[in-house]
């Protein structure tokens, strides 16, 4: 059994931004020289998704005018109430208390996917693609990639 582990570093430009790891997580699982296991893409953040879809603008555009609907900032979320707010208030930036709706549509989406190492290849469909999908403020964010296998 073979693990490899990569950290990848982004700068973001804000919700939703979608950064497609496809590539990147191709090229760690070719250096690997795994032939069959799974690939692990995880992010290390509670308001930047993991998530596989098509690399289409017309989806992204649906994507980004359905989450507005779904999740609108501008409603009330106790997250962003520091009158009643009592936990987790070291933010090192100032702009982690009014994110409350960036957190449930992280919720929603999810922290990680797991593809399947077959042949040396990842088996994905024609039009899978991997994203990195930003649900706040821009940010600095992490993706580990880890991959696992013989
Ligand atoms: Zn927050």
């Amino acid at each position: 059994m073979i693990v490899r582990t990569t950290i990848l570093k982004f700068t973001t430009t804000g919700a939703p931004d979608f950064i497609d790891l496809t590539d990147e997580t191709e090229k760690a699982v070719k250096s690997s020289g795994i032939q069959n296991g799974t690939v692990l893409v995880y992010s290390k953040h509670t308001t930047a998704a993991i998530r596989i879809n098509e690399s289409e603008a017309g989806i992204k555009h649906d994507f980004r005018e359905h989450v507005k609907k779904i999740y609108p900032p501008f409603e009330y979320y106790r997250h962003n109430d520091m009158g009643v707010r009592t936990e987790n208030l070291d933010c090192d930036d100032n702009r982690c208390d009014k994110n409350g709706h960036s957190h449930l549509n992280h919720f929603f989406l999810g922290t990680s996917e797991t593809i399947p190492i077959v042949e040396g290849k990842m088996a994905l469909g024609r039009w899978q693609r991997v994203f990195l999908i930003e649900l706040c403020s821009p940010r600095k964010r992490e993706v580990v990639l880890q991959v696992l296998g013989v």
